[in-house]
């Protein structure tokens, strides 16, 4: 059995140039064949299982050779499996892509080819110059400029015509080749004045731009340590940047934000910090680990019919509830008879997507005001939750006691354990060491919970190293856990909501 192979271009880096089809490729790999240009945050959307193999490390003096990387493509394919290549940009720009291809081909192995937004002209927008303009320039010319070590002029490339075309050139791999370009292009008659823009990271957060002229461009880029990847840009788009850029103009630009996670909310903060120019860095404090094979609830869910109320507390709860009864062949009508009780918004809207609408749900998302809401159903005569109702609670392990003592009081609680929060501890190294490095422009805590969570997780004695970073705070409740840890807000959000937390970083 032969597999397939896909040669995905992976855009210039800004997470969201992918294509598609690229993703689609993504999700369905069982290898996924990478180098450096490609946004490594990818490799989160792969399924599990998924092999991951980098064949590019800038600072790896083992880079894979290009015949290796082509013959680890074709055994893995021919061993079955959807491998996707994923290229920085688009696989043909550069990439080497024609001679991955080739080899498939030749070894009677499918692929395709997925393209991609090319560095050289996403990169070059993200920079705030278009490739082509009808006041400056009709054409445009991508060259390598990874020309002969020997010095001796690449034959290939024609410096004449390329310097009268009047077309914008776009150099890539061209950084050392520098000085060599801009003698080519003005001993070949192109104006010493013609802009230079050197655009490094091109759509990362870590994006930086310097400009020059071809006749100091590489002193300046000496001087500003231009270093790879760069693209190399020559002519007067250059000069459209200032009315054009509109990336590095974004609020959060260049900042770099550590997302302490602990629920899913969070990747609402994730997603705007993004497409506000910002680089995320998430940090999980603690993750779900569900009851394995769960006899107990499989018990309860075969005798639902003595229940007269579901009381579910969590997102994560209504998961594995709603799971279970799928696994046992059931579905929501085995709760037809069954008053259905949500503690929140976010718990009801999980019960929502799994075909029901919640009965009762309190206003404020806390044990004590789900108690008030079933308390008064007891004074309603019509309607009262009497000592025979048999309650049935699924939650995590180690929850609060109020809820359950207090409803036992009044009727019948059944009280299963589902699931229990444990520290993740799988980020703990990235999060000390980005602590450490001090190149985190702001670290946000979303809850009281995560504050404490995440001291725990990098270790009391790790604690100090926080007050190098502006902390953000969600609201006062949070505040206070913070300041409880001898630690200092930067700020706290006006309104108690990840938007307004955005908002006062924005600021
Ligand atoms: N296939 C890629 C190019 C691969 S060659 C594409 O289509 O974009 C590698 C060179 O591309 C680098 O040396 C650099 O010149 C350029 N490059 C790729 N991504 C870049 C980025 N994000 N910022 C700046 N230059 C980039």
């Amino acid at each position: 059995m032969k597999g397939k192979v896909y040669l995905v271009g992976a855009g210039p880096g800004d997470y969201k140039l992918l294509t598609l089809k690229g993703l689609e490729c993504i999700r369905k790999a069982d290898v996924i064949v990478y180098d450096r240009l490609a946004n490594i945050n990818y490799l989160k959307e792969a399924k599990k299982g998924c092999e991951f193999i980098n064949v590019g490390k800038a600072s790896s003096h083992h880079l894979l050779p290009q015949d290796q990387i082509n013959r680890l493509i074709a055994d893995k394919a021919l061993e079955g499996k959807i491998v996707t290549r994923l290229k920085g940009g688009d696989p043909y720009v550069f990439g080497r892509g024609g001679e991955e291809g080739e080899l498939l081909k030749a070894e009677g192995i499918e692929f395709e080819v997925v393209p991609g937004v090319t560095s050289a002209i996403g990169g070059l927008c993200y920079a705030g110059i278009p490739i082509t303009h009808r006041d400056h320039a009709s054409s445009f010319h991508v060259i390598t400029g990874h020309l002969r070590k020997d010095g001796k002029e690449n034959p290939e490339i024609n410096w004449n015509a390329l310097a009268n075309m009047k077309g914008t050139l776009v150099f890539l791999m061209g950084v050392s080749n520098l000085k060599n370009i801009s003698e080519n292009l003005i001993k070949e008659g192109m104006s010493k004045d013609t802009p230079v823009a050197f655009v490094s990271w091109a759509t990362r957060y870590n994006q930086r731009v310097v400009t020059a002229t071809l006749e100091d461009a590489y002193e300046v880029a000496i001087r500003e340590e231009v270093k790879p990847p760069t693209l190399i840009v020559v002519g007067t788009v250059v000069n459209l940047r200032d009315t054009l850029n509109f990336f590095e103009k974004k609020p959060l630009f260049g900042k770099s934000i550590m997302v302490t996670r602990s629920r899913s909310q969070n990747s609402k903060l994730v997603e705007r910090i993004m497409d506000l120019g910002g680089n995320p860095i998430e940090i999980p404090t603690i993750k779900i680990e569900k009851v394995q094979d769960n006899k107990e609830l499989e018990n309860e869910i075969k005798n639902l019919k003595d229940y007269t109320y579901l009381v579910l507390t969590s997102k994560n709860g209504v998961d594995i509830f709603f799971d279970k009864l799928d696994e046992m062949g059931l579905d929501c009508r085995a709760l037809a008879n069954i008053k259905v009780c949500s503690i929140g918004a976010t718990t009801s809207k999980a019960i929502i997507r799994r075909g029901i609408k919640p009965d009762i749900q309190p206003e404020k998302a806390v044990g004590e005001s789900l108690y008030d809401e079933l308390k008064d159903i007891v004074n309603k005569e019509d309607n009262v939750l009497k000592a025979t109702d048999k309650v049935l609670i699924p939650r995590a392990k180690n929850a609060r006691e109020f809820l359950v003592k207090k409803l036992n009081e009044i009727s019948n609680v059944t009280e299963v354990v589902t699931y229990e929060s444990v520290m993740d501890d799988s980020k703990k190294e990235e999060a000390i060491n980005a602590l450490e490095e001090g190149n985190l422009d702001y670290i946000t805590f979303a809850s009281s919970s995560t504050v404490t969570n995440f001291i725990n997780l990098i270790g009391e004695e790790n604690k100090d190293k926080l007050s190098n970073t502006k902390i953000i705070s969600i609201g006062k409740i949070t505040t206070k856990t913070i300041l409880d840890n001898g630690l200092e807000v930067y700020k706290e959000s006006e309104k108690a909501s990840i938007e307004s937390m955005i908002e006062a970083m924005s600021e």
